[in-house]
């Protein structure tokens, strides 16, 4: 049954527009933070246990999701700030409550070796594990779920909104949806079971346990690999280098589609030496075939004294990976550029035009190169 938001909200004219006139941002945190405010209830919170907490001494306990393996005294939450441990129980407090609901195109993941030109709704709660100082959706994913306006939206709901309106994925994004867990699984159960895709956005700062679980069920992810170094991690977003390889590392394995973005922030993350090393690990562990996504950044949250990243700097990180051997490298976020559209590595022929978010032509004929046959990865039927 889809209810007046969906009819109002969903419909492919509403998403033609928004998109248009917001298509150079490609971050958009003003697309479903527009919807919720017009629709949601503010501070509609939903509770489901979650599976993933161990019991300690004295009613506290100790949540298993991600790796900060957040410690909580009865009456508490953990970092995230939306799961709350209620006698001795852990609880996540955004089931079924997303704070942000939108019909994507499936480049604004960005997703480019994915069923091109196709739409994903995309879902997303309060909340995150994460501090970055750069996050571009900062006003949702530093948020409690108390303060956003949440929508009433169960899995079964957003499964049938997402056929209603013939998206052919759902996107769990915006925020890290690791820390809607239960949500997301739940949804992704039910939308495979009618055929659709399950995508996500993550930034990887994720357990191997719940994250193979996930897995069962997960058709793409597009992991923020937002710099190369421990120091990076640690000074920008409060986290850290080395669980986030290993879940790229779990990805690869389980066969989920892979796609990478490292956003650039100039005079932070930019060091073309360090980029090299990213490249270099990226194919010995990942493969040569891997989308990687340079992503443009804009002075917002916690760092609006930085420029936007210059295109040159993007222009010489994209090289610099192609050099370590990398075949699928894309420039983000600097529509109509070059390093939007995908060449086949063998012939150097046009794959697919994108423009934005727009897609001009697409040769590839059963996933492979339509002049030479060359197999490119991805998802394509
Ligand atoms: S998901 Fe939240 S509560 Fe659990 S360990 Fe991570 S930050 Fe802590």
């Amino acid at each position: 049954m889809i209810d007046e938001w969906g009819e109002r909200y969903l419909s492919r004219r509403r998403f033609l527009k928004v998109s248009a006139s917001l298509a150079f941002f490609s971050a958009l945190a003003c697309c479903p933070i527009a919807a919720r405010a017009q629709l949601g209830k503010k501070g509609y919170i939903g509770t489901k246990l979650s599976a993933h907490f161990l019991p300690l001494a004295n009613q506290r306990i100790q949540c298993q999701l991600c790796p900060r393996r957040c410690s909580v005294a009865e009456g508490q939450r953990g970092f995230c700030g939306v799961r709350e441990n209620r006698g001795g129980k852990y609880y996540s407090l955004v089931y079924a409550n997303p704070c942000a609901a939108h019909l994507d195109p499936i480049e604004k993941k960005p997703f480019f070796h994915l069923l091109p030109a196709s739409t994903s709704f995309s879902i997303a709660t309060a909340g995150c594990n994460l501090r970055c100082k750069f996050c571009q959706n900062w006003e949702i994913s530093q948020a409690k779920p108390e303060d956003t306006y949440n929508l009433d939206m169960s899995p079964e709901k957003v499964v049938a909104i997402a056929k209603k309106v013939r998206a052919r994925s759902i996107a769990y994004t915006y925020v890290e949806p690791t820390i809607f867990f239960e949500y997301m699984i739940d949804t992704a159960r039910l939308a495979k079971k009618e055929g659709i895709l399950n995508v996500c956005h993550s930034n990887g700062f994720i357990n191997p346990g719940p994250l193979k679980e996930l897995c069962q069920v997960l058709d793409a992810a597009n992991i923020d690999l937002k710099g190369f170094t421990e120091d990076y991690y640690s000074s920008m977003s409060q986290g850290q280098l080395a669980p986030v390889l290993q879940t790229l590392k779990i990805l690869k394995e389980q066969n989920v589609h892979l796609e990478i973005t490292n956003l650039v922030v100039p005079t932070k993350n930019d060091d073309l030496k360090t980029v090299r090393q990213m490249g270099a690990w990226i194919k010995k562990e990942l493969g040569a075939g891997t989308p990687v996504h340079f992503s443009r950044f804009y002075p917002l949250y916690k760092l609006r004294n930085l420029p936007p990243t210059p295109v040159s700097i993007l222009e010489k990180s994209r090289q610099t990976a192609m050099e370590t051997g990398l075949e699928y490298v894309y420039i983000g976020n600097v529509p109509g550029h070059e390093g939007e559209r995908t060449f086949c590595p063998r012939c150097k022929k046009l794959l697919i035009g994108r423009q934005g978010y727009t897609i001009s032509e697409v040769n590839l004929s059963q996933g492979k190169c339509r002049f030479c046959g060359q197999p490119i990865p991805g998802i394509w039927t």
